[in-house]
Parts: C-alpha cells; structure tokens; sequence
C-alpha cells in the first residue's frame, strides 16, 4: 500500500529544502537537479543538496548530496539502510552506482528519464545508458538485490482519484517551477564549462 503522507513528505522537501539551493546552484550556472536523505524512522531531513557541477563535473545532485553527507560528523548521519534516498530526477547511470556502493535501499524520484531529456533538454542520463550500456529507456533493473526504486509520479497515478488530483496538482506546482529553473539554466549554459551541459 502506498504510503500517501511520505510522498507528501517528499514533495514537501523538494519544495521547502531542495529547491532553493538549486535556485541558487542555477544562479551559479549548476544544473538544476537535487537531492535529499531523510531518515525512514520519522521522515525527518537529514540533509538537502543540489548539483554543483561548476565545482566538479562529477557533483551531481546526488553525488554531491552524499558527498556533503560523508562530511557530516558521523554521529549526525544515519546508517544509510535506515535512510530514505530521494532524487528530484531519475538518477543517471554515476548517480544509480553513487546510491548502490553508499548502501541505500531505495531512491525516490519525481522526474523520468525522458523528462530530463524532453521537459529539460538534459539528454545525457539515456545517451549514456544507450552509448556505454547498450540500454533502451527503462532497460535498467528498477528493482533488484541492492534497491528498489520509486518513481513518485507513478505512485501518484495509482491512487484513488481524489488523492491523485490533489497530488497532481502539488506536482504540477512544482514542475512549473522546474520549467522556470530549467529556462535560466539553458538561458545561462553557454558561459559554462561543465563537459557535458
Ligand atoms: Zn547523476
């Protein structure tokens, strides 16, 4: 049965915790993807982060998000098998090996694939599943020995019908502001030297 309150929760962090650091990584020429961990105990944060890849072409929103996680003093972080990944998008092929070896169980995501690549002219996640690992759009193991993967869109649009118009709407709230994030991003990436933008 689908938990209705953790996606609430979830959607809730992307608004309150991720959006505006990326709001302000966009404004620094980073992509706009994002990244959390929340403890599956309460739900609480443990840490929000964004892409920083101006920085480094490998600090993807989740790579980045579990690199400041390893920075924290250990007793502040949570054993990441109590822990709740959520991605704002589906994680790229460095990202989905970054959640595997950091031991989660899970990840969470708003955005597909194809939305990164159609919604926000960021095609690179299926170019290099398709180039490196010879895999069509949905051809990696969603769910398999390590994790299971979660796309919240998807859970939404098996709840029952009141439940899913409210969340449709909380998501489409916030895939508007994705739409303006993105337009500043592309506005913007010309001056960047990120390899592939
Ligand atoms: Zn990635």
């Amino acid at each position: 049965m689908t938990d209705i309150s953790l996606i609430d929760r979830l959607l809730d962090v992307i608004e309150h915790d991720i959006v505006p650091k990326t709001e302000d990584g966009v404004g620094d020429g980073n992509k706009l993807f994002g990244a959390a961990i929340l403890r599956k105990s309460d739900h609480s944060l443990v840490l929000a982060e964004t892409n920083n890849e101006t920085e480094n072409p490998l600090w993807h929103g989740e790579v980045h998000c579990l690199k400041r996680f390893y920075e924290m003093p250990k007793a502040e972080r949570v054993d990441t098998k109590d822990a709740i990944f959520l991605a704002t998008h589906e994680p790229c092929s460095l990202c989905l090996s970054a959640i595997t070896w950091t031991g989660f169980d899970n990840f969470y995501y708003l955005f597909s694939h194809e939305d990164s690549r159609d919604s926000f002219a960021i095609p690179h996640d299926l170019k290099i599943l398709k180039e490196v690992f010879t895999l069509e759009p949905g051809g990696y193991n969603a769910e398999n020995a390590y994790w299971k993967s979660y796309s919240l869109r998807r859970l939404v649009r098996d709840l029952p019908e009141a439940e899913r118009n409210r969340l449709e709407a909380r998501i489409k709230t916030i895939a508007d502001k994705y739409d303006s994030l993105s337009a500043d991003y592309q506005d913007g990436k010309a001056d960047n030297d990120i390899p592939l933008n």
